[in-house]
């Protein structure tokens, strides 16, 4: 053989061989895909998540998905499933925290936190905080920033089930204006202190800022469109980018497939980052009349994070938050109250959202009844924020959100009937996530 064509036929049989061994390798995880384990959840009564109930239900899990919901009379239990009775129980989908920051520590301390503290320290808390939120029945959660990519590594080590936790989706780190909410403000010009987010000024850099942060993993991209309560020298009331610069960052988020979060208290620059194209405002505390239409339009949701503001007004001066801090929620308070409540029973679409952080985390469920109180909302609606809403906010409807088959088998009970009494969300006795279970205990 000539050396040219025995270099080919080199090349043919190299090819061949890794082709056979591609479909070998791929034929036999099917083969244990299929052997996967059968599991048989029954319940008193299941909330799907769309709205309605169904009483005496069977759920058959197999592998990480929901294969059949439906009657128990009805459905056959499989040779060899793992039957788990929760009767006196309500199964719900996994709940849904769409505005947290997972890295901090449990000690707040507000913006002086990144004087003491760096990624390493938010990878480590973020361990801890992690399995508290898993643990209190939310298996998904969007992050709204972190310190040195801490919320990348460890949504890829929990999807690698290397530590436990929920399913994560994360900005990696916030995107703000020189002298605003992602800036540490009313020091010396001669330290340099880093931000407790990106400090980015201008359209063309924040094109190049968004591209990084998803070249290193961010999921969505989250924007500070107006000051903030954690942070000195800026108002909750005013705006932060300009319009131009909302836009650079809406555009080229866009383009790479990534949705943009806005944190906005005051009006003018929640309806600027509303009219940019953000999918979701953070927080929201002041939105006007103007705003409420315009997102209602636009399709926006609100995250409202309504009991951290109450939080830090009673608890905050014992946490060590800045006094600059809690004098700005006591100030927002009442006149957030009636904004909200408007938004909300005016038709604005909403997503349940904490802003956990300090000693939040694991707790994230007593949101649910600040937002009943606050918005006037009923149980099954909170119930929904926290379900169908937050998985269509991230564009995830189709796997997650509802009890339906086909969708991955993210699941958690409670004892008694949560549509009675809200805050048995706060006593979760079953965790299921992709069809493991990570918490069973009786109560
Ligand atoms: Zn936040």
């Amino acid at each position: 053989m000539k050396p040219r064509r025995f270099i080919a036929y080199t090349a043919r049989t190299l090819r061949s061989f890794l082709y056979l061994t591609l479909l070998w390798s791929f034929t036999t995880n099917n083969a244990s895909a299929q052997s996967d384990q059968v599991t048989v959840i029954k319940a008193d009564k299941v909330i799907i998540g769309d709205g309605t109930t169904m009483n005496s239900v069977s759920l058959v899990v197999i592998g990480d998905r929901i294969s059949e919901v439906g009657p128990s009379a009805s459905i056959e239990i499989p040779l060899g499933a793992n039957v788990i009775d929760l009767s006196n129980h309500t199964v719900l989908p996994g709940l849904m925290d769409m505005h947290t920051h997972i890295n901090s520590s449990d000690h707040d301390g507000g913006d002086m936190s990144v004087l003491r503290e760096h990624g390493a320290h938010g990878a480590i808390y973020g361990v801890v905080n992690a399995e508290k939120t898993l643990q209190a029945g939310f298996t998904t959660i969007r992050n709204a920033g972190a310190l040195h990519y801490a919320d990348v590594a460890l949504r890829d080590l929990i999807t690698q089930e290397v530590v436990p936790g929920p399913r994560m989706y994360v900005a990696a780190a916030s995107l703000g204006i020189t002298g605003g909410h992602s800036d540490v403000n009313g020091w010396s010009p001669l330290i340099d202190i880093p931000g407790t987010g990106m400090v980015v000024d201008g359209p063309d850099n924040l094109r190049k800022a968004v591209r990084t942060l998803v070249k290193f993993g961010a999921d969505h991209i989250k924007i500070v469109a107006t000051g903030g309560i954690l942070s000195s020298g800026d108002a909750v009331d005013h705006p932060q980018y300009s319009d131009e610069e909302l836009r650079a960052v809406v555009e080229e988020a866009g383009r790479l497939g990534r949705k943009v979060i806005a944190h906005a208290h005051g009006a003018e620059g929640l309806k600027a980052a509303v009219r940019a194209g953000v999918a979701s405002i953070e927080h929201g505390s002041l939105i006007d009349d103007e705003g409420i239409e315009l997102m209602k339009e636009k399709g926006a949701f609100i995250v409202p994070t309504l009991l951290i503001l109450d939080e830090i007004i009673e608890f905050g001066e014992e946490r060590g938050i800045p006094d600059y801090s809690i004098q700005k929620a006591i100030e927002m308070s009442g006149l957030r109250e009636i904004a909200m409540k408007k938004a909300y029973q005016k038709g604005v679409r909403f997503a349940f959202g904490t802003d956990a952080s300090g000693d939040l985390h694991g707790r994230n469920a007593q949101e649910f009844k600040v937002m009943i109180k606050t918005l006037g909302a009923t149980p099954m609606q909170v119930i929904q924020n926290a379900t169908s809403d937050a998985a269509e906010l991230l564009g995830i409807l189709d796997q997650v959100g509802t009890l339906e088959p086909g969708k991955w088998a993210d699941l958690i009970a409670v004892p008694g009937n949560p549509l009675d009494d809200i805050t048995l969300l706060e006593k979760v006795s079953f965790v299921m996530k992709a069809g493991k279970i990570y918490k069973h205990v009786d109560n």
